[in-house]
């Protein structure tokens, strides 16, 4: 009988568990299933869809190469799975395990189905370093602060190596037809992606060449990561999302390449990662509910015209708008800029953190829900481990020591490029001679400040104030 290999967040062939584990035995069948109304809110979102067209591509691409094909099915994958092993005979279905709260729940019941026809679901350790239940404090209790969690996940030791690509693939004799990848509509209808192909490789080939190329650049990483204007990140995050690479992958490859602290701050980030997903395993309410709960009542003051301001980088705070328009046009944000703009919002403008998630969710190729919700939670200060609420970042502040020269700000807002370096993070500070002289006009060119910064942080910290009170 053949063994399903049922692909979902480890589109890859190398370093795969599960696939390794489907081959061993004869015939694998591939598959890949749509299920967006199993994800409800979290199917991905615009963004990550374009990317799943071109990954999914790929793959299709690389399994045929090894002898065999991509089965693509779409609906509920409760159903459709049990049912290809009933129609196929296959008694075992690998994959790599899912964290998200309704993957969990969707796989318990495919298992219950499997089972009930004499079958199983195998799940492997795919997309982390190591099992969030591996890890407990010494009361066995889980983690909430990361500091000791990492400590803790280090202390299991190196992780393993990397499993290299099977060889070949055998199908199965007879296998069903499937969908048309083209059917499924996962591209924007309205051309808002046309940056993409020009700075994503989606795919597995696409997920090396971008660790080949960070290799060199791990030196500097603890320098240059805090600089949006210089490609100092790796930016592996859509593809460790889609698992078209491993973290122990990456892990090892920086290893080999790099010793010293640099590698080590770049190793931290991907703990960071794992952290996230400890927390999302532990914490299933974490991408809706604040997990301190004295947050649930903090004093929000929704504004449609607010939100859509900073959603389109119109806020008039320079560095808050060029985040926000590269996410736009390239679907990723830098990280220091992740935490500006998302401060903002929560801070500056008082918007439930959870809006600002959704717009990521829908707009970055890398959404990934433990990153996002443990993200956001951190900048808003209900998170576990989280920054302090009272803690408000300045964003002109955070401009001139991020981006000093302003060249990440003049790439992604040029209308006010011709602004001197002294007021390119505060164009309302400017005088009017200065302006003048570059024919600019605030209001006109660019939009003045929605909300004055010293204001809008006394509001914020007054709410949180309420909050303790
Ligand atoms: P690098 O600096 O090269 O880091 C390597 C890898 O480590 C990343 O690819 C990522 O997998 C992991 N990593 C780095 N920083 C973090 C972090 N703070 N938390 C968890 N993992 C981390 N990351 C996502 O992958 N998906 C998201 O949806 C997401 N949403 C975010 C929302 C907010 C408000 C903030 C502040 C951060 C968010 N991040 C998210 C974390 C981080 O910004 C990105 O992982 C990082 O910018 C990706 O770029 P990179 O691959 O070049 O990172």
């Amino acid at each position: 009988a053949p063994v399903i290999l049922w692909f979902r967040q480890d589109l890859r062939l190398a370093d795969n568990p599960a696939l390794r584990a489907a081959t061993k035995t004869g015939s694998v069948l591939p598959v890949f299933v749509l299920d967006d109304a199993a994800a409800g809110a979290w199917a991905p979102g615009g963004a990550a869809r374009w990317w799943l067209h071109h990954s999914l591509a790929t793959l299709a691409a690389d399994v045929r190469t090894h002898g065999a094909r991509l089965l693509l099915l779409r609906g509920s994958a409760e159903t459709l799975i049990p049912a290809l092993a009933a129609e196929t005979g296959a008694r075992s279905v690998q994959a790599g395990r899912l964290y998200e709260p309704w993957a969990r729940r969707r796989d318990q019941r495919v298992a219950e189905a499997l089972d009930a026809l004499g079958g199983k679901l195998v799940l492997h350790t795919s997309s982390l370093l190591t099992e969030p239940h591996r890890v407990r404090s010494g009361s066995g209790a889980p983690y909430a602060v990361f500091t000791p969690f990492a400590r803790a996940v280090m202390a299991l030791g190196e992780p393993e190596a990397p499993l290299p690509p099977p060889r070949r693939m055998a199908m199965p004799a007879k296998a069903p037809a499937g969908e048309r990848l083209e059917d499924w509509g996962l591209l924007p209808r309205r051309d808002w992606a046309g940056e993409f192909p020009g700075r994503w490789q989606p795919g597995e080939a696409g997920a090396a060449a971008r660790l080949r190329d960070f290799l060199q650049c791990v030196p500097r990483y603890d320098t240059d990561r805090d600089l949006p204007a210089r490609e100092g990140t790796s930016r592996l995050s859509p593809h460790l999302h889609w698992g078209e690479i491993s973290p122990r992958q990456v892990w090892h490859a920086v290893r080999d390449a790099t010793k010293g602290q640099s590698a080590e701050t770049f190793l931290k980030e991907l703990l960071w990662r794992e952290f996230s997903h400890h927390l999302l395993w532990h914490r299933p309410e974490m991408p809706e509910a604040p997990l301190r709960a004295g947050f649930r009542n903090f004093a929000w003051a929704p504004d449609a015209r607010h939100r859509r301001a900073w959603e389109r980088g119109a806020t008039g705070y320079p560095i808050v708008d060029a985040g926000m328009r590269q996410l736009w046009r390239t679907g990723w944000m830098h990280n220091r800029v992740r935490m500006i703009v998302a401060s903002f919002l929560v801070k500056h403008l008082l918007q439930p953190w959870q809006q600002g998630a959704a717009w990521f969710w829908d707009t970055l190729v890398d959404a990934n829900l433990a990153n996002n919700s443990q993200n956001w939670q951190w900048v808003a200060g209900c998170g576990s481990d989280a920054a302090p609420y009272f803690r408000v970042f300045n964003p002109v502040l955070q401009g001139r020591k991020f981006d000093p020269g302003g060249a990440y700000v003049r790439t992604f807002v040029p209308e006010i490029a011709a602004l001197p370096d002294t007021h390119i993070h505060s164009p309302w500070e400017a005088p009017d001679t200065v302006l003048a002289e570059v024919g600019f006009r605030l209001g006109r060119d660019y939009p003045k400040p929605i909300v004055d910064h010293a204001a809008a942080r006394l509001r914020a910290l007054d709410a949180f104030a309420a909050l303790r009170a």
